[in-house]
């Protein structure tokens, strides 16, 4: 099938604008019609209220959890005239990973993380001799990133699950 040249170029950028780690607005279609689809137009970047939205690599919209957390407002999806944000029953596949710099994990006690966390996702599992480490529970994790916010020593990060 003949391509346009805006496809096209679409195509070439593709290795280069996103790999596996990039991660996109909520309700973001599938990444190879993604990047198609999207006009890098800003819309959903200016619409989202907390600042998560940031213009990325190629100039498309990624999450940037060091900038803010998603309220699913579904502002950014209603703001996408390009159809590269589409709402359905899951906004992404995405959870917070808990790293070594973990202040409970170097038995400083901390539970901001679960304090952050509006649907109980985290709790805290007394370790034998230690300080209650944090234990996620990916079912009820919406991949929000509130906890990654509050966290006082970015002990966390977001993965694609
Ligand atoms: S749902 Fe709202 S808070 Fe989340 S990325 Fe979209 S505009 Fe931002
Ligand atoms: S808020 Fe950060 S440092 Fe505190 S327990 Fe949670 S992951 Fe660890
Ligand atoms: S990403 Fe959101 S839902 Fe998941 S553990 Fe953190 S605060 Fe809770």
């Amino acid at each position: 099938m003949t391509q346009t040249p805006l496809a096209s170029r679409r195509h070439f950028l593709r290795g280069r604008i996103s790999d596996s780690d990039t991660l996109r607005p909520p309700w973001s279609i599938n990444e190879s019609l993604f990047v198609d689809q999207c006009r890098r137009c800003n819309d959903c970047i200016e619409q989202c209220e907390t600042g998560l939205l940031v213009s990325g690599s190629g100039g498309f919209p990624e999450a940037d959890y060091d900038k803010g957390y998603c309220t699913f407002c579904e502002q950014c999806v209603d703001a996408c005239d390009h159809k590269a944000l589409i709402l359905t029953d899951t906004p992404w596949r995405q959870l917070p990973e808990i790293t070594d710099k973990c202040l409970a994990s170097n038995k400083v006690f901390c539970r901001s993380c679960q304090e952050s966390c509006e649907v109980e996702a985290i709790s805290f599992q007394l370790k034998p001799g230690g300080i209650a480490q944090p234990q996620l529970d990916n079912d009820l994790c919406t991949g929000c990133g509130e906890c990654i916010t509050d966290c006082p020593v970015q002990a966390l990060t977001m993965k694609q699950s």
